[in-house]
């Protein structure tokens, strides 16, 4: 095919956000890389330009009606864009959805192994719906397919090491010689016998025996009363009730005995005791759902039922995809609510790959966050994979070995905000190599281990660790050093760190990626406190109350209060966000915007990026805060941005710049070279090593082989991820783990 035949997309005078009238043709079904440093515009060609304008486009497709019902979609600042095709957006938004929603669910392949058990599993129970926990007529009665229930809490409920007399029922009712009590006891229990030396029959019919009429005496006359087991009877009053309709006293008093856990009747596994009594090769279909698909993936390959096999095939087929982007660990019941940014990104992936669209436009973000070195060419192969059913890819990266995967790659830069906006280069990664642009540059650099590593000022142990698949794991953390725990996805890294470790030790910060903001009028200056400063300045060089340049005051515009923008709610649909008209955007009354500090209005000061504040203000505690964050890459952001535009990366920035002050502390990072380029990563170390320095401790889980190789202290889980994981494979220093022998991490360390 010759050059000029090629088809394109083609984009020029791009100006959203800091654009610089970028013209840009992007090659069809072919894999297109955007690199940069943060901030440079990746994300305003290829979100807020090329996705924007594509959503739009989709939407005039509909009839005017239903057009009155959609958000109006704003073209993007750009003279044209052209050839594009339809685009999806593959991103790190976790999958929510609730309890009801699984892997298995949310991949299509949960309906498919059910399909599976109605044709071949014996005995046969007939309807395919019969294996589905979200139907009426698969779902466990006793949970309704939640797998879960309030159930009494045993512990609670007796203490074994009583007898009767001595006061063994601890639910309420049963003081000893109480009504209750004595019903128990003339129903033939031994009042002096401790209840642990209850044989199992005695002790389950005390807690669990269903209501019976006896016969006994009662004030010298016989009588017949009704017993029940007290577990039994607390069940029917307290939980299989509404428990919301008794007095609040008595939900009270009933409350502390009463807890979540696995429903008793199915076992957690959601079913029916018909659709559960009905197997495939000694498997029922929840003990298939429970395997990692790893192993699924092997039992479904056994079956040789020649009527199976068409879906056999389609089932193995879908779940190769999971095994090929490397998410074999997981298993189909895992809830989609539970998974990490990386790993939803990766399922949505496989989703897309099992379905039939061609020539559509897919944009990634960041698509390698999560996965060790290891396992990024499973990603490639999956880029390729799209690329070949005839689909434009378009990916956000800064993983080098991504970036080698590329067809194409787009340079944007030179630098952040202001000072980028332009493509700096286009073409191969060959190209790319030679370019002196701070992405080629970088791309060169080779890999040092680190060698003067710092000497602990004492440990932290974590013993006997057993959650998820950590097997036993018993490992020491060094304080007043900077540790680095990695291992492929999978093996166990933020279970050991995130669950156990913070458990035991829930004072230490934890600088993580989730979203910040306390409401939609949040932003960096509020978020970091330099708007109280702000505020301050503002008040005393005008001579006016301060309360007047708050978002939640007086001063603030009444038409959108303080938002600068106004959102119109739609009943079915995400609500539209248009520009106040009132304050044009600048969120405050004029008459506010006429005080002045150093000519400046507190709508311009909030519209100044870090960098250019810095420069502006010489309030002490002001600049230390915009020094911070311009120290972890934050200089291009302005004041004002609203917290939710942020991308999780930045957002763990934030954090950390505002916790940068803190002093012996134990610090928690999950994976902070999120939406860094290589050229950042530099400043994270520094920061990193200011905070050790300090006499902090910091501990960080990463894949990113730059800062694994400057950890004073690795901790190397694996040797695989599921249940072929869950050990230390390797403590020490960097120069030592690329002799170990079992550590993969370790060999990507000396590979480079
Ligand atoms: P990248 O994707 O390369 O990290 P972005 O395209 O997100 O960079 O940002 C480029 C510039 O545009 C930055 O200066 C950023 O602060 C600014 N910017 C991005 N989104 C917004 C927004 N919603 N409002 C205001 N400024 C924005
Ligand atoms: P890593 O951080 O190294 O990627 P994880 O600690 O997330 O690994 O996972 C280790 C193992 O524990 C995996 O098999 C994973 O599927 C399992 N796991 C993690 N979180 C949960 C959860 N909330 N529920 C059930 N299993 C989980
Ligand atoms: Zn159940
Ligand atoms: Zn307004």
């Amino acid at each position: 095919m010759s050059e000029t035949n090629q088809e394109y997309i083609v984009i020029s005078g791009a100006r959203e956000n800091n654009l610089k009238n970028v013209d840009l043709r992007i090659p069809k079904r072919q894999i297109s890389i955007f690199t940069g440093v943060s901030g440079s515009g990746k994300s305003s060609i290829v979100f807020d330009t090329i996705a924007a304008e594509s959503t739009r486009l989709l939407n005039e497709n509909f009839s005017m009606f239903v057009r009155t019902f959609l958000p109006r979609v704003p073209q993007p600042d750009t003279d044209a864009i052209e050839n594009l095709s339809m685009a999806v957006i593959v991103d790190q938004k976790r999958l929510g959805g609730g309890s009801h929603s699984t892997m298995g669910t949310i991949t299509d392949i949960s309906p498919i192994l059910r399909l599976l058990f109605s044709r071949v599993g014996q005995p046969r129970v007939g309807p395919v719906n019969l294996f589905s926990f979200n139907d009426p007529q698969g779902m466990c009665p006793e949970c309704n397919g939640l797998g879960r229930r309030l159930g009494v809490d045993l512990d609670k409920a007796v203490d074994l090491s009583k007898s009767l007399s001595e006061g063994a029922l601890l639910l309420p009712g049963y003081t000893v010689d109480g009504w209750d009590w004595n019903m128990i006891v003339q129903s033939g229990f031994d009042p002096a016998k401790k209840l642990s030396d209850y044989s199992e029959a005695e002790l389950d019919e005390l807690l669990y025996a269903k209501a019976k009429k006896i016969e006994t005496q009662f004030a010298g006359k016989p009588v017949n009363i009704t017993v029940e087991g007290i577990i039994e009877k607390f069940t029917n009053k307290y939980i299989k009730q509404d428990v919301k309709t008794k007095s609040e006293r008595t939900q009270q008093t009933v409350a502390p005995f009463i807890s979540e856990g696995p429903c008793t009747s199915c076992r957690g596994a959601r079913l029916s005791q018909a659709a559960l009594g009905c197997r495939i090769n000694g498997l029922n279909i929840a003990e298939m759902s429970a395997m990692e698909v790893g192993q699924l993936i092997r039992a479904v390959r056994e079956i040789a039922d020649p009527v199976a096999a068409p879906i056999v095939k389609s089932l193995a087929e879908r779940l190769q995809h999971l095994v090929d982007i490397g998410l074999d660990y997981l298993t189909l019941d895992r809830e989609t609510d539970t998974l990490s940014g990386g790993e939803s990104q990766r399922v949505k992936m496989v989703k897309h790959l099992s379905g039939s669209l061609v020539d559509v436009t897919y944009i990634f973000d960041e698509p390698s966050v999560g996965l060790h070195p290891r396992d990024v060419h499973r990603l490639n192969d999956l880029l390729r994979k799209l690329r070949d059913k005839g689909n434009t890819v378009i990916v956000v990266e800064h993983d080098p070995d991504v970036i080698k995967v590329a067809d194409h790659i787009v340079d944007v830069g030179p630098h952040a905000g202001s000072r980028g906006g332009n493509i700096v280069y286009e073409g191969s990664f060959q190209g790319l190599l030679e370019a002196d642009t701070l992405t080629g540059t970088h791309m060169k650099r080779p890999l040092r281990l680190k060698q003067d590593c710092r000497r602990p000022a004492g440990k932290l142990s974590v013993k006997d660790a057993r959650l998820h698949n950590l097997r036993n794991v018993s490992v020491d953390i060094p304080t007043g050093v900077l540790t680095v725990v990695t291992g492929v996805a999978g093996s166990g890294k933020s279970t050991l760190i995130n669950d156990v470790f913070l458990g035991q030790h829930p004072d230490a910060i934890v600088i993580d990626q989730s979203a910040i903001g306390v409401s939609t009028r949040s932003n960096p200056a509020t978020y970091t406190g330099i708007m109280d400063d702000v505020r301050k300045a503002f008040a005393s060089a005008n001579k006016v109350n301060q309360g007047l340049f708050s978002f939640n005051s007086k001063g603030a515009c009444e038409n959108c209060q303080g938002l600068g923008v106004v959102y119109t709610d739609l009943a079915f649909l995400d609500s539209v966000k248009l520009p106040c008209e009132a304050c044009g955007g600048r969120r405050f009354k004029e008459e506010v915007l006429a005080y002045k500090l150093n000519g400046k209005s507190i709508a311009d000061v909030l519209e100044m990026t870090v960098e250019q504040a810095r420069e502006f203000f010489q309030l002490k505690e002001v600049v230390r805060k915009l020094q911070a964050m311009s120290d972890v890459g934050l200089n291009y952001i302005t004041l004002g941005q609203p917290l939710s535009t942020l991308s999780g990366g930045e957002c763990q920035r934030i954090k950390l710049a505002s916790e940068l002050h803190k002093k012996g502390s134990i610090y928690v990072m999950d994976e902070p070279t999120t939406g860094l380029h290589m050229s950042d990563i530099g400043l994270l170390q520094a920061i990193m090593d200011r905070l050790v320095d300090a006499g902090n401790t910091v501990i960080v889980i990463e894949h990113n082989l730059d800062v694994i190789s400057q950890a004073d202290w690795i901790i190397d889980m694996g040797p695989d991820g599921g249940s072929r994981g869950g050990q230390v494979v390797f403590e020490g220093p960097p120069s030592e783990i690329v002799r170990a022998e079992h550590s993969i991490t370790g060999r990507y360390l000396s590979a480079e």
